[in-house]
């Protein structure tokens, strides 16, 4: 398969150079140049296939030409060998639960997947060490430090802002040790971030050591998300669901929502999305208005989805060749503040007994106001509540049990290399560990 541009501006690669490049070189995000629509039987056959079955059919549409069959069955069961469970939360409404992976939170998923593809890249064609850059206020660097850890040929950096991530988050990507080191940068986020975009353009620096991001611009991290709607729809069946579904996704960076629109270009029985976001509403005012703006993210409770210019924008564009009224008719907005997430939270524990983090939250109030008779909703709970424990706390005003996973963490050794924003340490420090 070959993954163009978004830009059109660079030309076609073939799938090993756009995972390790990332970016294109005309700054576009990569696409694969067709996606295949599976064959009706498969979906109605769904409610009697096993997930493994599912999660390789899916994955065998995008890598298939690409990554031997063999292989490809190992990496997508030990990349999803954890549940994804569909509940039910009210009348018509279910979570899919995306929270049961090593960080409680749906970007295991793609950083695992990335992980081990990259892996199969570095042992086939022989290549160099890969190093791994990230930048993370958070959930990220735990994601992808834990979907990397121990996998040969990679070394992964995670950089994050000194007194700035919680202590939770911190632990999760600080006591791994082996192929994942954690420098605590004297700066803030937007210091990391910079930190890792000018190594990207440091010419001596890529000539030394090969280097790669694994944010959602990354196609290995993005195209897998896709196979979790599948999950959600064969759940459905097994309990008689077929038609009139729709897919509610808390969107940040919009790349879990595009994975669900690429799901439904291959057939997956979708009838709309949902993108729901909190006060950070970009996407809302280009529904409404045509015109897309990007502004300074605002901080939230749902602070996973505090992005100002959501990067996967362009890919949504691009599925639709930029007619604003395709876009309209297929994905609706929804924005919503703090308030009404507190609200939520504690209506619908209240009610049902179930309790949604502040970004499952979104999702499930955009489809309680959202949703019109004989649709079937499903929002999808992005990472587990304990993960926001404070917050949780506070606003059920019950204590919130941290998953003996979490536990696990916050007992382990902090190891981080301590490092000013200042690009030229950074880079010594990186050409001195090569
Ligand atoms: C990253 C994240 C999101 C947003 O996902 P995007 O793919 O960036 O839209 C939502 N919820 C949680 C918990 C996240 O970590």
């Amino acid at each position: 398969m070959k993954y163009y541009s978004t830009n059109k501006q660079a030309p076609t690669v073939d799938l090993q150079e756009a995972v390790v490049k990332g970016l294109a070189g005309d700054k576009g995000l990569y696409m694969p140049e067709s996606i295949q629509l599976l064959p009706d039987a498969f979906f109605e056959n769904m409610a009697d296939e096993s997930f493994p079955d599912i999660n390789f059919a899916v994955a065998n549409a995008f890598f298939g030409e690409d990554v031997d069959t063999e292989t490809l069955r190992t990496i997508v069961d030990e990349t999803l060998n954890f549940a994804t469970p569909v509940v039910k939360v009210s009348d018509a409404i279910y979570a899919l639960e995306l929270f049961h992976g090593p960080t409680l939170a749906f970007k295991d998923v793609g950083a695992r997947f990335m992980a081990r593809l990259l892996n199969y890249f570095v042992r086939k064609q022989g290549l160099d060490k890969v190093n791994v850059l990230v930048a993370t206020s958070g959930d990220t660097g735990s994601a992808v430090a834990n979907g990397f850890l121990g996998v040969e040929g990679i070394q992964v950096y995670v950089l994050y802002p000194k007194g700035k991530v919680s202590a939770i988050q911190e632990c999760q990507f600080t006591t791994l040790g082996q192929n994942i080191t954690a420098l605590e940068i004297d700066g803030t986020f937007d210091d990391c971030q910079a930190l890792v975009k000018s190594a990207f353009m440091d010419k001596e620096l890529n000539e030394k050591m090969k280097l790669t991001s694994a944010n959602s611009i990354n196609v290995a991290r993005f195209l897998p998300q896709a196979i979790y709607y599948f999950h959600a729809y064969a759940q459905l069946r097994k309990q008689g669901v077929k038609n009139d579904i729709v897919f509610c996704v808390p969107s940040g960076n919009f790349g879990n929502i595009t994975a669900g629109l690429v799901a439904q270009r291959m057939g997956l029985p979708v009838k709309r999305f949902i993108a729901a976001n909190n006060k950070n509403d970009i996407f809302l005012q280009y529904l409404l208005t045509g015109y897309y703006n990007p502004k300074p993210s605002v901080q939230t409770l749902a602070n996973a989805m505090d992005v100002g210019d959501p990067s996967n924008f362009a890919r949504i564009l691009d599925l639709y060749n930029h007619n604003h009224e395709a876009i309209t008719q297929n994905i609706s907005g929804f924005s919503c503040d703090d308030a009404s997430i507190r609200e939520t939270v504690k209506a619908c524990y209240e009610a049902t007994g179930y309790l949604l983090d502040p970004h499952g939250a979104c999702g499930y109030l955009a489809l309680l106001e959202k949703l019109q008779p004989n649709e079937t909703g499903v929002f999808l709970e992005t990472a587990h509540p304990a993960k926001f424990k404070d917050t949780m706390e506070a606003i059920i005003k019950k204590g919130v049990e941290i998953p003996e996973r979490l536990q696990a963490f916050m007992k382990g050794e902090k190891q981080s290399i301590q490092l000013s924003k200042d690009f030229f340490a950074f880079k010594n420090f990186l050409t001195a560990n090569k």
